[in-house]
């Protein structure tokens, strides 16, 4: 059998821990007996990112604009620990953060679905993808407590002479304050991430504010959207037979409970910081779950949802002992970048590759064979409880 070729490379981000160790597995076992692999390589591991003083990571986030798809292992963030542990010689910032700045992209989350394990949302059928804007808000907000009566008022002054002061609140005894804010350079680009990201997975598009009582701020959002819908997406969405959905997020969220899934729900910040939790524990498994930044110019970088899952890789580093690790959400951050690279250079069999992969994931688990976080999630199947080697190999056997 001779192997897909790739004429077109994506950008690889090799992680840490766990992850990496089933990196590397996936690639052996999964990959490179099928795919030529085109990869332009980037070391995101910790020791390497220090060495080069993180400039590697900066190297990876303009690589992907360039080949416009890329694949990323789990990365970590160094905490104070992380400093000493791996005597570094900063407490350098989040690959994903740096990553998502240099793209402008916004972040969607969809689940993996397999019949064995049930939404606890008994009519959801399909994934439900939560896409966050991950700028401003309460995030980037000013607060004060305020300590006795007094008057809080709102003031800006503009460059050029636009101006005005209102009085928020007159107190009469002590309180809180907070001021936020958000731009329209950010709106646009969360709004045309969400339009790029809808027409790539060919899915209806909900965004949910409360514009009704927020009369200028979650309104202008509101209005963004629809302009750059009409403007510049309409048309596209109406060949795709997908729909832009507009309404608030009360009524969003009694409408996404009673729904069957299958469409991407788009969230201001805090919305989205909330919902997600929500959605993917009603889903299963953090395990299973994938994570694709967009940018709104059509780049995408594919990784999991969770970390480097660190306690079992020091399970696996002190016992030389394989653990029982889910490498699904990173095999389909894997099919993901390849079927896009595919889509992109109208390379079918590419795709054809990239679909076979999650059907034999699922199939392997839906014949009962999974890794142990699972097990306690399974209905309808006697599971039997596989390391992650041999969960990768049952995959490939079916390739
Ligand atoms: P984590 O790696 O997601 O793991 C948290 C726990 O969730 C694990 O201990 C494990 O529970 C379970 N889990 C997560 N993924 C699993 C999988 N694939 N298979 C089985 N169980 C899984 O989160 P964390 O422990 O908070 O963070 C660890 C490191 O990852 C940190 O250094 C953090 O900076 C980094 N991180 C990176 C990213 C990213 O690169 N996108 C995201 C989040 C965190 P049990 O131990 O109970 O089995
Ligand atoms: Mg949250």
């Amino acid at each position: 059998m001779s192997k897909i070729k790739m004429a077109t490379p994506i950008v690889e981000m090799d992680g840490d821990e766990m992850t990496r160790v089933i990196w590397t597995m996936i690639k052996e076992d999964l990959l490179s007996p099928f795919v030529e692999l085109n990869t332009e390589y980037y070391d995101l591991g910790l020791p390497k990112r220090d060495e080069t003083r993180d400039k590697i990571t900066w190297e990876a986030a303009e690589a992907i604009k360039k080949y416009r798809v890329g694949v990323k292992c789990a990365t970590i963030t160094p905490n104070k620990q992380r400093v000493e542990e791996y005597n570094l010689h900063e407490m350098w910032k989040s690959p994903n953060g740096t990553i998502r700045a240099v793209l402008d992209g916004t972040v969607f989350r969809a689940p993996i679905l397999t019949t064995c394990i049930k939404p606890v949302v008994k009519n959801w059928k399909k994934p439900i993808t939560i896409a966050r804007h991950a700028y401003g808000d309460v995030y980037r907000g000013t607060e004060y407590r305020v300590p006795e009566p007094g008057k809080a008022e709102l003031v800006f002054t503009g460059k050029n002479g636009a101006s005005f002061r209102e009085t928020v609140y007159d107190y009469e005894c002590p309180g809180v304050l907070q001021a936020m804010y958000n731009k329209d350079t950010s709106i646009s680009s969360f709004a045309r991430s969400c339009f790029e990201y809808a027409l790539s997975t060919k899915q209806d598009i909900w965004f949910s504010s409360k514009d009704t009582i927020s009369k200028q701020y979650d309104q202008t959002f509101k209005l963004i959207f629809q302009d750059i819908f009409e403007k510049e997406y309409a048309a596209k969405f109406k060949e795709a037979g997908i729909i832009y959905f507009y309404t608030l997020i009360d009524d969003a969220v009694a409408r996404v409970m009673r729904s069957e899934g299958g469409f991407i729900w788009a969230c201001k910040n805090y919305d989205g910081d909330v919902m997600s939790d929500m959605v993917s524990t009603a889903f299963g498994s953090l395990a299973m779950m994938t994570s694709v930044l967009v940018s709104p110019d059509g780049n995408f970088e594919y990784e999991a949802a969770h970390g480097t899952v660190t306690k079992h890789f020091y399970r696996y580093r002190d016992t030389g002992k394989m653990t029982s690790t889910n490498p699904v959400a990173t095999i389909f951050a894997w099919s993901g970048a390849l079927r896009k690279r595919g889509e992109l250079d109208g390379n079918q069999d590419l795709v054809a590759f990239a679909n076979k992969l999650e059907k034999a994931t699922i199939d392997t688990i839906e014949g009962g064979v999974m890794t142990k976080d699972l097990t306690t999630l399974c209905e309808g199947v006697v599971p039997q409880v596989v390391d992650t080697k041999e969960f990768i190999k049952a995959i490939a056997a079916k390739l």
